[in-house]
């Protein structure tokens, strides 16, 4: 079966052929497409970029309620091991989805370049 991107993306599948899975479990990458054998690993460095978008939702989410808890008056303490624990979840969760998002861009952009320096045809 192959997936629109978005469902790709959410299903963590190939960004080539949208069927082979990018995760072999929840935490660890496959280095190559088991169906189209495309690689999850194009460059050293590649998912820094990726990393990014937990880190920047879970910074959003977790700084207005830190604040909220710290005017109503929680003690400061008291606030860390419950905002430590959501960051955690939160990163981990959506990291794995980041990174095939990330596959998904790069793919995209890629295939554009493509499109862009091929001749065309009509002229
Ligand atoms: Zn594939």
């Amino acid at each position: 079966m192959i997936f629109g991107v978005i469902p790709a993306i959410f299903l963590r599948r190939c960004p080539s052929c949208r069927r082979g899975k990018v995760y072999e479990n929840h935490f660890r990458l496959k280095k190559l497409c088991a169906h189209c054998g495309y690689d999850f690993y194009p460059e050293p460095g590649f998912y820094l970029g990726a990393m990014m978008v937990p880190y920047v939702f879970s910074a959003i989410t977790t700084v207005p309620f830190a604040i909220f808890l710290k005017v109503t008056g929680v003690v400061g303490s008291a606030l860390v091991a419950p905002l430590a624990w959501y960051y955690l979840c939160v990163v981990s969760l959506l990291l794995c989805y980041s990174k095939t998002f990330w596959l998904h861009l790069e793919f995209r952009i890629s295939q554009r370049q493509q499109k862009l320096e091929r001749p065309s045809s009509k002229s």
